[in-house]
This record gives structure tokens, sequence and C-alpha cells, in this order.
């Protein structure tokens, strides 16, 4: 006799069947996202600005991607895993798990590679001069301001190279955690594993994930599932809209929501495989700008791009 199952039995089944996190590939994250930076950064419609800021950037990303296997930070134990599971937290929470100095000797590599990129512009050469001699505790601060457990005011020319330092660091973190550690949080909009926003969202076409949307930490690359058709910020699942760069690529659109006014980014990988969240993010501004025209305010920054009230700040 053929079984039916009623509409509940469907959605827990297809739950199951969704994998709920996606870890970081520690090998590849950072020099995938250098790559596609390389690519943007030649294509006819992007100005001349953009594309010098994003081959800047693709230095960053593979001095992270060498910087990433030179340290190991500590992972959350046994009694950090079950006060997160416990209290539906996320388990390395970036305001509030403790940071070793690893990431700053991070931020020294990338300035002395920012330092000797090409044609660099004088006021990158002069934030790299300030950030190489901050004394610890200033950096620090700067830190701890960008990741939300600080009050002093965040310098939004630095803030790209420490964001650029601590992404390794919490990318070192996540991609070494067991999906099983990571519990499922309160807030759905936050990343599980460190409770910051997410930078955009990609739907995926990878065997097990396809067709299935994820948000993309711009912390520390973690990606969590969201059923599509959602705003990504406040949960609204009405009014959700979606536009486009009329003539642009097929493959980045934004998620706008009726009820918050705010938009995310979603990409889609069945248009173009090689889409990757931050940097296609960078490289779409044109639709940031089609969007403040429209009246949506932007749900969360890009790590390596500071705009002034817009922040990746976790909540
Ligand atoms: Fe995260
Ligand atoms: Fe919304």
């Amino acid at each position: 006799m053929q079984r039916i199952l009623d509409p509940g039995q469907i959605e827990a089944f297809g739950q199951r069947a969704i994998p709920r996190l996606r870890l970081p590939d520690r090998v590849h994250v950072f020099s995938r996202r250098a790559e596609r930076l390389r690519e943007l950064a030649g294509h006819d419609a992007i100005g001349h600005t953009i594309a010098d800021y994003l081959r800047l950037m693709a230095t960053v990303a593979d001095t992270q991607q060498a910087a990433l296997g030179t340290f190991e930070a500590r992972l959350p134990g046994a009694k950090q895993i079950a006060h997160a599971r416990e209290h539906g937290m996320p388990l390395v929470h970036s305001a509030a798990f403790p940071r070793e100095k690893h990431w700053r000797d991070v931020l020294m590599q990338l300035c002395s590679a920012v330092t000797r990129h090409s044609d660099l512009p004088e006021r990158v050469h002069a934030v790299c001069e300030r950030l190489s001699h901050l004394p610890p505790e200033q950096m620090e601060r700067e830190a701890d301001a960008l990741l939300s457990a600080g009050s002093d005011p965040v310098d939004a020319a630095s803030a790209p190279l420490l964001m650029a330092a601590l992404q390794v660091y919490w990318v070192d973190l996540s991609s070494r955690l067991a999906i099983g550690d990571v519990a499922t949080i309160d807030v759905p909009v936050v990343c599980p594993a460190c409770g910051t926003w997410p930078v955009a969202s990609v739907v995926r076409t990878e065997p097990g994930s396809q067709g299935f949307r994820y948000l993309h930490c711009a912390l520390c690359a973690t990606e969590w599932h969201m059923v599509r058709v959602t705003c990504s910020h406040c949960q609204s699942t009405k009014g959700i809209d979606y536009r486009s760069i009329e003539g642009g690529t097929e493959a980045i659109r934004a998620e706008c929501c009726e009820s918050c006014r705010t938009y995310r980014k979603i990409l889609y990988q069945e248009k173009d495989s090689r889409v990757e969240p931050v940097a296609d993010d960078l490289a779409s501004l044109a639709l940031d700008l089609l969007m403040s025209e429209a009246g949506y305010h932007r749900a969360s920054g890009n790590p390596l791009l500071w705009q002034k009230g817009v922040t990746t700040k976790n909540t």
C-alpha cells in the first residue's frame, strides 16, 4: 500500500534533508575570494576606481589564505559547548569568545603585504603605517569596537584591514568546529557560530545543498540555511521583491523587504558557478546605489568596505 505523508511530515522530512550549516573550507576560502575579486576587477562594466580596490582586496585575500595556516587558535572546550547549547548562543561569539593575539600577527602580515602592492594610494599607505605602529591594547580596543564589544568610534579607513585580520582568526575557529557542536540559536538572522550578520546569501548548486539558500557570515564564512523568499533581516515572508541592474548579470539580485525596507544581495550559483559572497557584493556597488535611490537600506555591511551607518556588528 502506498504511504501518504501529511504536510507536517513532508516538512519535517524536508528539514532533515537540508544541511543546516556549511562550515568554511579552510584550504580555499580566501584564495577563491582572491581569484573572484581579480576576475570581477577585469569586467568591462567595472569602473577603474572599483577595479583597483578589488585588486587591492585580492592581495588582502591572498595574504589571509597564507596566514590561515600559520597558527591554531584555542577552540571552545566541552563546558563552553554545553553552555552555548543550553542558552541557544553562538559558540564562538565574536564579541564574547576570548581572542588570542594571533589575529594581531595576521594584521601585521596584511599591512606589510598591502604596503608592497603596486600603485598603492598614499592614504592606504598611511593606514598601514598607522596600524603597524598601534600598541597592542589599542589594536584590541579597535577590534572590540568593530565586533561591538567596545564603545570606541570605528576608524572607517582602518576597518577593512582590521576586519580582514579578524576574519582569518574566526575562519580558523569556525573551520575546525564540529557541526554538531554549533547550536541552533534563537536569532536565525545572525551566524550560529559567531553571531555576526551575513554579508549576502547564496542559492547553492552543490550536491546536497542544491537549490537551497544559505546566508554567508561576514566574519567567519560559516553559511546557514534560510528558506528562500524570506527577509534575512526581519524574517517577513510577505512583500519580498527582487531587483537587479538592467542588462547586468543575472547571478546577483537585491532581495528587498517591504516590511522593514532593507535589502541584502542574493547570489545564484546556477547563473554563475564562481559567485563568492564577499567579492560579488563588493563588486556590485551599482546595485547598492539603485537600492538606495529606491529608498531601501542595506541590512548590513561588507567587512572589506566600511560604510558609515552600515555595520557588520553582531546583535
Ligand atoms: Fe560567523
Ligand atoms: Fe524585512
